[in-house]
């Protein structure tokens, strides 16, 4: 019998081909949800992105869970998390060097008024104007400012933009002014041209996308959202882009995905939607950092990034 741990991958068994040659030489075994038998006493990792309810509490002597996802909400879901395991989430550059050029893309997009020169392009038209605001007058407010917001800032505050950041404690990131907690959440809103909601999912940010707070923006200003689709209210965003105080959305994460054919998201004329597409984690390097993480944890310590229990993120 093997001594060696094991590594249970829990994806889809299509995707395999993409996983598997990136553990080869790995001191530690790899088995396939779906696809290998295993007696689930012997599992001692699991890495997946949203596992079954229920499979990671029949996995009775697991060391460590790890999340091939950034966000964790999916397994803190699952009522019988075991939540005295350690939950690991994966922390990348270059997954945030993504997150950041994606909200940077749209934050042109918009800003530079692209899609009106794309439409008049369509019609042959010379539309040359002068744009109506200046980057200096562009304010960028980052709903969270961890891992993904940071970077996200930065890259932004290099263009020009004036950028401000709301997180749970206080920031000194370069470039970036900070917010932190509830009484400083409406003066947040209230200076944000664009709204970019880079938060994790947790019982404290579950629709935090709200009227409420649509109503504390300024007028005509600009939400994206590449977090998780349960941070917004889907029909209150409609609304207050139909009422015209919203100037338009961009977003990448929905609170059903796929996104039904018939949800008038895809349709709305002020809403750019994009299937969870905003960084996706590339598998070379998610096992090269699982490789690296088992055997820190077979070294007896504690993950960086391990999740905190009570916070939920
Ligand atoms: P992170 O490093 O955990 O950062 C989270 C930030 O949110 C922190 O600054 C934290 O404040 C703040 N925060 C959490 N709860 C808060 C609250 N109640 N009030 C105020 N601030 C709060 O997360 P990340 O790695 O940057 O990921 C951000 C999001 O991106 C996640 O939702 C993830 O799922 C999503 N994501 C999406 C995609 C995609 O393709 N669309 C890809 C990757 C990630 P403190 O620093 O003070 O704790």
């Amino acid at each position: 019998m093997s001594t060696r741990p094991t590594l249970l991958l829990v994806v889809p068994v299509a995707w395999a081909p993409l996983w598997m040659p990136w553990f080869e030489g790995a001191p530690f075994d790899v088995l396939l949800h779906d696809l290998d038998a295993y007696d689930p006493k012997a599992i001692d990792y699991t890495l997946s992105f949203r596992p079954p309810f229920g499979l990671l509490k029949s996995l009775t002597n697991l060391k460590t869970i790890f999340s091939l996802g950034a966000g964790v909400d999916a397994f803190l879901a699952d009522p019988e998390f075991p939540k005295s395991v350690p939950l690991v989430r994966f922390v990348d550059p270059q997954l945030s060097t993504e997150m950041a050029q994606y909200v940077v893309m749209h934050v042109l997009l918009q800003h530079r008024h692209q899609r009106d020169f794309d439409a008049a392009q369509a019609m042959a038209k010379w539309a040359q104007r002068m744009l109506p605001r200046k980057t200096a007058d562009t304010r960028i407010g980052i709903l969270g400012l961890g891992e993904i917001g940071t970077v996200a800032g930065e890259r932004l505050s290099a263009l020009g933009f004036p950028v401000h950041g709301w997180s749970r404690t206080r920031k000194t990131a370069p470039g970036i002014q900070s917010f932190a907690g509830e009484s400083e959440f409406a003066s947040f809103l209230g200076q944000s041209d664009f709204l970019i909601c880079l938060l994790p999912l947790t019982k404290e940010t579950r629709g935090i996308l709200n009227a409420k707070t649509f109503a504390m923006l300024p007028e005509g200003a600009y939400v994206i959202n590449v977090a998780r689709g349960g941070h917004l209210v889907e029909p209150d965003l409609i609304a207050a882009l139909d009422s015209g105080h919203l100037g338009g959305a961009t977003l990448d994460v929905f609170q059903t995905e796929p996104l039904p054919g018939d949800n008038p998201l895809w349709r709305h004329p002020k809403i750019v939607a994009t299937p969870h597409i905003a960084a996706i984690s590339d598998p070379r390097v998610t096992a090269n950092y699982i490789i690296d993480s088992i055997a820190l944890v077979e070294r007896g310590e504690r993950h960086p990034n391990t999740v905190d229990m009570g916070k939920g993120y």
